[in-house]
């Protein structure tokens, strides 16, 4: 079975960390969300961590150097080896770059990406309902979620549409069982 790495994208709240979860949990692949990577930094008290922080409080992106560096080592784990799912990354176009360029350095490029589609109306009631667990969950925030989604989508998907069949949509308004089976299909045609 061949390494399959693939990226999924979609609105905040389409439920892609969700799938990613699902599906790491059934196949030997990897998740890298860079939001959990970066949580995870800051938790531990690392000086990546706390520099990635300063970005996060304001809700703004962390530089490309520092996110890149931060994927670039955590592909060079273990289980990265069999592929990836990348969660939240790339969220801009030199990122975007970056990570064929990283996939290259190993002998790979990315198989798919899955971009689950969702009416910003679908995200926006998701995202309010679901106020309770993060800090970043509260209205104003949320539409400025939806707002920066919007812009990193004209940064990031015309590098992939451009390239003929590698974008999957998935329609992410139904069950997570339902959108898992989709998702499970798409994945294993990467690994064939
Ligand atoms: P998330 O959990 O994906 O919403 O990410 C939480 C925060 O981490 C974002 O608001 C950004 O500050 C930062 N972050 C996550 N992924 C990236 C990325 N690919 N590039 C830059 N910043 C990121």
């Amino acid at each position: 079975m061949s390494a399959a790495f693939i990226m999924f994208f979609g609105p905040p709240g389409c439920g892609k960390g969700t799938q990613a979860k699902k599906v790491v949990e059934e196949l030997d692949l990897a998740q890298i969300s860079t939001g959990e990577l970066f949580r995870k930094h800051l938790g531990e008290g690392t000086a990546l961590g706390q520099e990635a922080q300063k970005y996060m409080s304001r809700g703004e992106l962390v530089p490309d150097e520092i996110t890149i560096g931060m994927v670039r080592e955590r592909l060079q784990e273990p289980d990265a080896q069999g592929g990836a799912i990348f969660d939240g990354f790339p969220r801009t176009g030199a990122q975007a770059e970056a990570l064929d360029d990283l996939l290259a350095e190993q002998g790979h490029k990315l198989c798919m990406v899955i971009d689950f589609t969702l009416p910003i109306e679908i995200s926006r009631a998701r995202l309010l309902g679901r106020q309770e667990g993060r800090a970043d969950d509260n209205p104003e925030v949320i539409e400025k979620r939806l707002r920066d989604h919007a812009e990193i989508e004209a940064s990031v998907m015309p590098h992939y549409r451009g390239q003929a069949g590698l974008v999957k949509e998935v329609d992410a308004n139904r069950s997570i069982d339902e959108i898992y089976q989709d998702v499970l299909v798409l994945i294993k045609s990467c690994l064939a």
